[in-house]
């Protein structure tokens, strides 16, 4: 039963917010499969305080299917490429089920072989990656994720778009505590916070980003007109390119210019390649949650430092005590958005 906190958010609980999120992907005809995956990877997200990639994207999924080539009945199924390369093919749909369905096949090569990989192609837009890494960290392996995106963002020292925002996301099982998973984009900032500063009318801390004209810039219009940087200068920049070539060209897939030239003003996700490298620590005489492992953990801790992740599984624990906040406009817009309000929400 939905209950309310304060003025601007209302609290649902899991079950409510993923009848919300199947409910709105089904209405627009998505195929069962896609939206239960769909579903649980934004609800999860919206359970976990990570806000940007939570129920506030349903709005959008909208516009991804109706890309002329998005495949609402898409139905991937993994491919053994070799024992160690698992191929799936998202079929022009979105991302996550295909990954959700290679996930055990991944995780089975891993633990025999010690490292195993998962090319997801073409594939509509991935999410956030935590879901997928913490999953694999889960069954007892090491995981690393990536995506290139659209070309949004400039390399260090250049002046126009050419790199995506690049996500990378890496999990490390712990024995007897959640693993160990961070999860950012490569760029200074995140395309929706420069929104924001837009929104807002406040100008950009330096460095985020560059005019049309390829200046740097502090205008949120303009940069968003023009290119995004990479955070760390050269060494994001790096970083992001690493990506752009293993989640691209490596596995067969779209580089982030390729993927916004097939946008063609759809304004779609952008539809991409994933790679998701699993490996198996006890396979080189480790086990997880060994001490050396531990010592690291718990030495960036002992230093008042957080760990990645710590706030989330905070976010996660208070969702499970009250229900997942809401916001209340939000849950307006997604009802509005659908052709009957279903009588059990509020
Ligand atoms: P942030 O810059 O917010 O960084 C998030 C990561 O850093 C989390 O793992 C977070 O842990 C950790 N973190 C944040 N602050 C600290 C701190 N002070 N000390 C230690 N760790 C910290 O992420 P982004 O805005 O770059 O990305 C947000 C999401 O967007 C990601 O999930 C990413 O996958 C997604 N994304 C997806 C794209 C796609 O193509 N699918 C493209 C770009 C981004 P915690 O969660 O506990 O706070």
């Amino acid at each position: 039963m939905a209950g309310h906190d304060h003025a601007s958010d209302i609290t649902i609980s899991e079950a409510e917010a993923r009848a919300l999120a199947l409910d709105f992907l089904i209405a627009d005809g998505l195929g069962r499969a896609q939206a239960e995956a769909m579903a649980e990877t934004l609800v999860k997200a919206q359970r976990d305080g990570c806000k940007s990639h939570g129920l506030q994207r349903l709005p959008g999924t909208r516009d991804t299917m109706a890309h002329p080539r998005f495949n609402r009945a898409a139905d991937p199924q993994p491919e053994m490429v070799t024992p160690a390369m698992i191929r799936i093919d998202a079929g022009y749909g979105f991302s996550v089920l295909a990954a959700k369905r290679g996930l055990p096949l991944l995780i089975a090569q891993a633990q025999s072989l010690g490292i195993a990989v998962l090319a997801v192609q073409n594939g509509f837009h991935s999410t956030a990656l935590w879901p997928v890494v913490e999953e694999i960290a889960e069954a007892g392996l090491a995981a690393m994720s990536m995506n290139p995106t659209h070309d949004w963002v400039a390399p260090a020292g250049g002046s126009k778009g050419i790199l995506g925002t690049n996500p990378l996301a890496f999990a490390w099982p712990r024995a007897d505590q959640p693993p160990y998973v961070f999860d950012f984009a490569t760029t200074a900032a995140a395309r929706a916070d420069i929104a924001l500063y837009r929104n807002e009318g406040r100008t950009l801390p330096e460095g985020w980003g560059l005019d049309r004209d390829g200046s740097p810039s502090t205008d949120p219009a303009a940069v968003l007109a023009g290119a995004m940087l990479p955070f760390g200068g050269h060494k994001g920049s790096a970083l992001a390119t690493m990506i752009e070539l293993m989640a691209g060209p490596f596995i067969g897939d779209r580089t982030s210019a390729q993927s916004a030239a097939f946008d063609q003003g759809a304004s779609a996700a952008p539809l991409h390649g994933e790679l998701i490298i699993a490996f198996n620590p006890a396979v080189f005489g480790n086990t997880s949650g060994t001490d050396a492992a531990e010592t690291v953990l718990n030495g960036i801790r002992d230093q008042g430092a957080r760990l990645p992740g710590e706030r989330r599984h905070a976010a996660r624990a208070q969702s499970a005590q009250c229900g997942i906040a809401l916001p209340r406009a939000l849950h307006a817009r997604i009802l509005s958005l659908m052709p009957q309000t279903p009588s059990r929400l509020p």
